[in-house]
C-alpha cells in the first residue's frame, strides 16, 4: 500500500498541499514563518493564530479563503481526517496530522520541546509516517538552556551600563521568546524595539503572550538609552541604525550561534543560543515517542538523521522540498 502523503506534501485524499512553496488551490500551513506560509493560496486551513499571524504580515486578503482549525479537532474531508496538535516553535505552529486508509502521517513543520511560554508547548503524535525537520540534525547540536542565555546577556548588561545591547532577534518568534525570557529573568525596564518588531509583539499580546513595557526605539536619544536592551532584526543590528545607539553590544539569539565560525563572520559580540527548533537529542527523542515505522526528513542536515533512523531500524529518506532552505533567513531559526 502506497503512503497517504506524497514527497512534495500533497495529500491527495484532501487534494492539498502542506505549506507549499508556490501558491495553491487549497493549503495546509503549519505556521507563519515566511518559507512555510505564504500568500497566495487559494483556501488555506491552520490554527486561528497562524491565521492571524498570515494576515498581519502579508495583508487580510493573502489567501482567498481561510479555515481555522483548533488544535485536538477533528476536521473530516473525503475519507480523510485532518487535526492540527501543537509544534512548540512559535505561537500558533502545528503538526499536521492526516488519517486516511488506516494509516496515520504526521508533518512536524518546525519544532521544539523546550518549554517556552510564547508558544503552545509541543505534544508528541503517535503516526506510521512521520515528516520530521532536522535544522539541527547534528549530533553537535546540543542546545543550552535558554535561560543560561538570558542570564549571560543580563550579565553583560551589568558589566557595561554605558552601553546599550542591540539583540538581533527574527520579528517573529524569536523576539517574542526573547522579550518574554527577559521577563521571566526579572528585566521589568522597557524594552525597545525596532518598528519592523511592533506589529507582530502587539499581535501576541492581543493573542494571549503579554511583554510587558514595549517602547518604539526611534526617536529616543543615545543619552537615554545607556543601560537599556533593544530588540531588532539582525539585518539592522549592523547596519546604519544601530549608530543611533551608544556604543552598541551586538548580540544575536539564534539557534546557529553555536556555530563560532558562524556568530564570527555576523561580527556578533555577544551570541546566544536560543533556538526554536529541536536539538539532536529532541529530534531523537520525537522520533522515538512517534512509533513511526516510516522517517522523511526535510528542511536541514538530513543525512545524519536519516542514518540515525536506519540504524534504530526504521525507515527513512530525505525529502527536498523546494523553497525550504537550510538556515531559512528568518525561518531557520
Ligand atoms: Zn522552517
Ligand atoms: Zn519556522
Amino acid at each position: 500500500m502506497g503512503h497517504i502523503l506524497n514527497r512534495d506534501l500533497y495529500v491527495p485524499s484532501i487534494d492539498a498541499w502542506i505549506d507549499p512553496s508556490v501558491p495553491r488551490p487549497r493549503a495546509v500551513i503549519t505556521h507563519g514563518h515566511a518559507d512555510h506560509a505564504r500568500s497566495g493560496h487559494g483556501a488555506v486551513l491552520a490554527t486561528p493564530k497562524t491565521i492571524e499571524i498570515m494576515k498581519v504580515r502579508y495583508g487580510v486578503d493573502c489567501a482567498d479563503t481561510f479555515q481555522g482549525l483548533d488544535f485536538g479537532e477533528k476536521l473530516t474531508i473525503n475519507d480523510a481526517v485532518v487535526s492540527l496538535y501543537p509544534a512548540g516553535h512559535i505561537l500558533g505552529s502545528a503538526q499536521v496530522l492526516i488519517e486516511a486508509q488506516g494509516q496515520r502521517a504526521v508533518v512536524t513543520g518546525d519544532y521544539k520541546r523546550l518549554p517556552d511560554r510564547t508558544a503552545e508547548a509541543f505534544e508528541p503524535v503517535a503516526c506510521d509516517l512521520m515528516v520530521t525537520e532536522a535544522t539541527f540534525g547534528l549530533p553537535v547540536f546540543q542546545h543550552p538552556k535558554p535561560q543560561s542565555e538570558i542570564a549571560r546577556l543580563l550579565k553583560s548588561v551589568q558589566d557595561q551600563p554605558e552601553r546599550c545591547h542591540l539583540v538581533g532577534s527574527y520579528a517573529l518568534g524569536k523576539a517574542q521568546r526573547v522579550i518574554a525570557l527577559l521577563r521571566d529573568a526579572g528585566w521589568d525596564k522597557p524594552i525597545y524595539l525596532h518598528g519592523a518588531m511592533i506589529r507582530l509583539c502587539e499581535l501576541y499580546e492581543q493573542l494571549g503572550v503579554p511583554l510587558g513595557n514595549l517602547i518604539p526605539a526611534t526617536g529616543t536619544t543615545k543619552a537615554e538609552m545607556a543601560g537599556q536592551i533593544v530588540i531588532a532584526p539582525p539585518s539592522a543590528i549592523r547596519d546604519k541604525w544601530s549608530r543611533r545607539f551608544p556604543d552598541p553590544v551586538v548580540c544575536q539569539a539564534s539557534g546557529w550561534m553555536s556555530v563560532k565560525q558562524r556568530a564570527r563572520q555576523a561580527l556578533v559580540e555577544l551570541p546566544l543560543i536560543i533556538s526554536d527548533h529541536c536539538d539532536w537529542g529532541e529530534l531523537n527523542q520525537s522520533i522515538h515517542d512517534s512509533g513511526a515505522s516510516t522517517i522523511w526528513v526535510t528542511h536541514g542536515r538530513e543525512d545524519a538523521l536519516v542514518y540515525w533512523c536506519k540504524k534504530q531500524g526504521l525507515e527513512a529518506e530525505p525529502l527536498a522540498l523546494p523553497g525550504l532552505d537550510d538556515d531559512g533567513g528568518e525561518g531557520g531559526e
